[in-house]
């Protein structure tokens, strides 16, 4: 419905991305979420032998040069065979390679986005450790100068493809005396002595990424695997944020959608009463309410991709991603919650997938900053917004048409 928002080359992408989707094998999908599949190699080295991954990087790095709109598009189709396989997917090519994309050197394109995109090595994201993930400057992994590299140390929780991953970007402490703001430093950290998978999750839905708990020893990291400025992680945080809740929102829609079409084909044949129940206003508007949402979600999931590509102003595209988040996220778990609903008993059932569906899409709201750090933000910019406004452009000012606008003592504020 929203492919004449796609150029060419995106509507391109986007078949292309379908065909995969339908390449990925149905025992893949199960065992993943059995945890028989422990992180999804086979189904990564088959998007980057595609070039699917990473498509608005410049090719020369092994992307297609292609828009934000494009990899939304890419997004939304792998997210509809299991939001895990987005989510693998997305850490390594779309968040931790557009970190080094836009915040690295060449020779770290070179030797760490290149390959990922083909497919030949995975990589992970650490921000969130055992003491918080909603604080994320609050960090105390620490990463000490020692001359030639720095020595980190600390832990890094929840981080999917803490299994299967050859390289991690991690946030680290390099100056503890300094401001938040100002003490981080990202580093890509290979896997190798000190570096250890500790604690694997069993998780409620979602599995089959390696989730886990990662502990750095001692670990001695080059200078040269700073991403960006030392001290400067604020820098690569505040752009990777847009790829973690843009691209959150985009896989996010394509995860709820089977749940939908299922709903709509099972409440089309199944009967009660002697009709089939889509007749029953009862069930149907509850199918309308999840085709609209789904449709709204891809609305501001577009809108704000295509803000994301003009440039919009840094401060609004904050607000806009993460309204695009919350919003999106909520109104698909709302989605499949409406899905099984009107299935009935079997819709909670391992008969249909749709059960699999609402178990994965809870992680949406909690992970890539929850809902709530997602409204704190929103509110933050609208205020800012309000109180920095230009009041001569702004739009006229409606708070005195009232009949009674002038009533003295009524305007109490205190
Ligand atoms: C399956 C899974 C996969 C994940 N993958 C990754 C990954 O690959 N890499 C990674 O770095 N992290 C990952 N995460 C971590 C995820 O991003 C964090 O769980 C999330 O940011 C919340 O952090 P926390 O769990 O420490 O909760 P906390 O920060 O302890 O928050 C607990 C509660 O307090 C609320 N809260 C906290 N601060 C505020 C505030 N200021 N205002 C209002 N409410 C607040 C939160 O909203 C939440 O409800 C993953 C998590 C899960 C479950």
């Amino acid at each position: 419905m929203h492919d004449y928002l796609l150029n060419d080359e995106g509507r391109k992408i986007k078949a292309e991305a379908r065909e995969f989707t339908r390449w990925v094998p149905k025992q893949m999908i199960l065992d993943m979420d059995k945890d028989i599949i422990r992180f999804p190699k086979e189904f990564l080295q088959e998007a980057g032998r595609r070039n699917l991954m990473g498509c608005r990087y410049p090719k020369k790095w092994g992307g297609r040069g292609l828009d934000w709109a494009a990899t939304c598009a890419v997004m939304e189709e792998v997210g509809t065979v299991g939001y895990i396989f987005a989510c693998t997917f997305g850490v390594g090519a779309e968040l931790v390679c557009d970190a080094i994309v836009l915040h690295g050197t060449d020779a770290q394109k070179e030797k760490y986005v290149r390959p990922l995109l083909e497919g030949k090595i995975f990589a992970a994201e650490c921000l969130t450790e055992p003491r918080g993930g909603s604080d994320f400057f609050g960090t105390s992994t620490i990463a000490e100068d020692k001359g030639d590299y720095f020595l980190l140390n600390g832990q890094k929780r929840f981080i999917v493809g803490a299994e299967g991953a050859d390289y991690f970007l991690v946030y680290a402490k390099t100056d503890p005396e300094a401001e938040p703001h100002k003490a981080l430093t990202c580093f890509i950290v290979d896997r190798g002595p000190g570096v250890k998978t500790e604690y694997l999750y069993g998780l409620m839905g979602c599995r089959g990424g390696g989730t886990g708990r990662l502990v750095f020893k001692d670990v001695e990291v080059p200078k040269e695997n700073i991403v960006g400025k030392l001290n400067g992680a604020y820098a690569v945080f505040n752009t990777m944020m847009i790829p973690e809740r843009l691209g959150t929102s985009a896989m996010t829609i394509g995860a709820a959608r089977p749940a939908l079409d299922i709903a709509t084909k099972y409440s089309s044949r199944r009967k009660a009463f002697g009709v089939p129940i889509n007749m029953f206003q009862g069930v149907g508007f509850q199918v309308a309410e999840a085709a609209m949402l789904l449709d709204a979600s891809r609305s501001i999931v577009y809108t704000t991709a295509m803000a994301v590509d003009k440039g919009q102003d840094a401060r609004q595209i904050r607000r806009s991603v993460s309204q695009t988040k919350k919003f999106v996220t909520e109104s698909c778990q709302k989605i499949a919650h409406n899905a099984m609903q009107v299935m009935g008993g079997i819709g909670y059932t391992n008969v249909f997938p749709v059960e699999r569906i609402v178990r994965d899409l809870r992680l949406a709201s909690i992970w890539t900053g929850t809902n709530e750090v997602m409204a704190h933000i929103i509110a933050t910019e609208w205020y800012r917004e309000y109180t920095q406004a230009d009041k001569a452009s702004a739009a006229r000012d409606m708070e005195d048409v009232a009949d009674e606008s002038e009533a003295p003592f009524e305007k109490i504020y205190e």
